[in-house]
């Protein structure tokens, strides 16, 4: 029996099985979503004070269709990036003990739908993150492809240009962030698909798992025998598939979940393994 502390019986039930299966896991890849920042101060898009649920007329800044037709939704987007709270934010607790599962050799892969960077700023080696929507930090150019610094684009914004264009071609830019409406990289896709099927634990921290197909990973998974432990402040479309659900703050379960010690484990990795490799 792991030692759960308090709580009522159906969390320490939940509390008990995932402990149970963190300890015994040898291969572990671990989804996260929005609600590992909000601790650091970054918003989700949609928990209780979620940017959408405030304002749901944010969300026409995160798709591509307006993005490309109007340039107040693009002047409004690059306003927007230069005050995003992530130029501020610090790594937390949740991002830590994700580093800490990373230095004792049990993370397989971290899929993350952030695009800010804070994992790798917690010291996650980066060849472990998979950035499924890019990241805030760089620009690219829709038309030519260029890529850049969103520092580079903004100094532009603050010398008095609102809607900075591609400098080699003229064409529109973007956030390197993967907009509704965009497809993902599909070799960071594959790279997911092949993480998810080879681990016995798949683990989701703060996603309300609505997002596809970031979200499909965590099916993928199951369906190749992994367990799966949602940690999410509120209920997901996955949580029935799910071992194990775990309610609290990420800021507080993580670095408890994460911490549990390791037990021996000697039986065979029931795992479909890299299907590249088949
Ligand atoms: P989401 O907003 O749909 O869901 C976040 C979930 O996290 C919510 O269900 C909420 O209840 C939960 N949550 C919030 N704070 C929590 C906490 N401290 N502890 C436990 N749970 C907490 O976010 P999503 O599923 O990641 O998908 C939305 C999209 O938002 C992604 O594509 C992502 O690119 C983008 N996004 C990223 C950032 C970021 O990089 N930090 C911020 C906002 C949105």
């Amino acid at each position: 029996m792991v030692d759960v502390g308090e709580c009522d019986e159906e969390d320490a039930a939940g509390w008990q099985r995932a402990c149970e299966l963190v300890a015994a896991a040898r291969r572990i890849t671990v989804l996260t979503g929005a609600g590992i920042s909000t601790g650091a101060g970054i918003p989700d898009f949609r928990g209780p004070n979620g940017v959408w649920t405030r304002d749901p007329r944010a969300q026409r800044l995160s798709d591509i269709d307006s993005y490309l037709a109007d340039p107040e939704v693009r002047r409004a987007a690059w306003r927007s990036r230069a005050r995003h709270p992530a130029w501020e934010a610090e790594p937390g607790p949740a991002h830590r003990a994700l580093t800490e599962l990373a230095n004792s050799g049990r993370l397989r892969a971290l899929l993350t739908q952030n695009i800010d960077e804070l994992h790798q700023r917690a010291g996650l080696d980066p060849e472990l993150v998979l950035e499924l929507h890019g990241s805030m930090f760089g620009t690219v150019c829709l038309e030519c492809g260029e890529t850049g610094t969103m520092r580079a684009a903004l100094r532009r914004v603050a010398e008095g240009d609102p809607d900075p264009s591609c400098e080699r071609c003229g064409g529109i830019l973007k956030s390197a962030t993967v907009s509704f409406g965009q497809a993902l990289d599909p070799e960071v896709v594959r790279s997911g698909q092949r993480a998810a099927m080879d681990c016995e634990l798949f683990l989701t921290a703060g996603t309300s798992l609505t997002v596809h197909p970031a979200a499909g990973f965590a099916e993928l998974a199951v369906r190749a025998g992994a367990d799966l432990i949602v940690c999410n402040a509120e209920p997901t479309p996955y949580d029935d598939q799910a071992a194990a659900v775990l309610r609290g703050n990420l800021d507080e379960v993580l670095p408890r979940l994460l911490s549990v010690p390791t037990v021996p484990n000697s039986s065979p990795l029931r795992t479909w393994g890299d299907p590249s490799t088949w």
